[in-house]
């Protein structure tokens, strides 16, 4: 189980943290993926774009290579369900807990006019989502490790309290391997929907834009090639090894070992590799989107899956409160 907000255009960090993961385990997982629709209003200022993101989204999920046949692919809002559980985990969650997440911290930083209840249990919906399914797998980027750390907690927690193990404990998984934290191409931080736009790449980038983008990306000249690599070169290395060869990544290593490294080509190389992965996905979502009877569709259909799967869990968890009386 896994979800992306539809806050803006998805992007690499995206690609590479999650959705790469979704289109890996559909084959073998029974799997429940969303768009996490209720997740954004806790920081959008108005809606009136969300019906487009909602739907850019899903076309970018499908595009990626996920297929809604195989998967339970749907909007947060239309499973209903999710609200009733994570009013059953507010009960469980302690304010001093959540006002000391660091997500919670940032958010306030950011918008500090807008520090709503629905941002400080933001964790606990998130848990909702993951519990609602009583997932055990959650393919998510580095960014999202805390969370499922929550998430746990709050399993064990209703477990416990409740007496009966209705929730396995979920993990965050890239299939054994490290997550994933795709950097921003200024060197601060991660790439992001809405955080500096010029430093992430969307997958809705036209070719120019993605070239220009990675030539304006942060370098610095190395004196000594035998010390540490500094955070701007590592960035870019990481980014290189994404989407070109081995024995690209290769020659570029060994010429920087050298002190030889040109970073006009290693850019020039990393742009075409950018260009090469992303236009596919791009075209093919941008016809996804624009088809509304075939998105309508997928909506409706993941929406009826995710729905049989919450209805059970809430049963469950319901009988383990003692909410049911007849
Ligand atoms: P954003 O931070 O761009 O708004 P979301 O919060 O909607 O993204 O996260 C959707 C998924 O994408 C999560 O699994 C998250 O871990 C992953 N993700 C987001 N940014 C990155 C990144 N830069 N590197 C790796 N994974 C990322």
């Amino acid at each position: 189980m896994s979800g992306i907000r539809p806050t803006g255009f998805l992007h690499l960090g995206n690609y590479f943290g999650a959705l790469r993961n979704y289109v890996r385990m559909q084959d073998a997982y029974t799997c429940y993926f969303m768009v996490a629709d209720l997740h954004a209003l806790t920081t959008l200022d108005e809606t009136k774009e969300l019906k487009q993101h909602v739907r850019r989204v899903l076309a970018e999920n499908i595009a990626s290579g996920l297929d809604p046949d195989k998967v339970a692919l749907y909007c947060q809002s239309h499973v209903p369900e999710t609200a009733e559980l994570y009013l059953f985990l507010n009960m469980l969650a302690y304010k001093g807990e959540l006002e000391k997440t660091p997500t919670f911290k940032d958010k306030v930083r950011l918008q500090p006019n807008n520090v709503n209840a629905g941002l400080l249990t933001y964790p606990v919906l998130m848990a909702a989502d993951i519990l609602l399914h009583r997932a055990t797998l959650v393919p998510v980027g580095k960014d999202q490790e805390q969370h499922l750390e929550i998430a746990r907690d709050f399993a064990g927690r209703f477990n416990t309290r409740y007496g009966r193990d209705v929730f396995p404990a979920p993990f965050a998984f890239n299939f054994g391997e490290q997550l994933v934290k795709v950097p921003s191409l200024d060197g601060a931080g991660k790439m992001s929907k809405s955080e500096n736009q010029m430093a992430t790449i969307y997958l809705a980038d036209d070719d120019e834009t993605i070239r220009k983008k990675i030539k304006k990306a942060k370098t610095e000249s190395v004196a000594d090639p035998t010390a540490p690599m500094p955070a701007s070169i590592e960035n870019l290395f990481q980014l290189l090894q994404l989407v070109c060869t081995s024995d690209v990544v290769s020659k570029f290593r060994a010429d920087y070992e050298a002190g030889a490294i040109r970073y006009g080509d290693m850019k020039n190389e990393l742009a075409e590799g950018m260009v090469a992965f992303i236009s596919p996905i791009r075209e093919k979502a941008g016809q996804i989107q624009h088809d509304e009877s075939y998105l309508k569709k997928v909506m409706e259909q993941g929406a009826a899956k995710a729905r049989a799967s919450a209805a059970v869990t809430i049963e469950l968890a319901k009988e383990a409160i003692g909410l049911i009386y007849c």
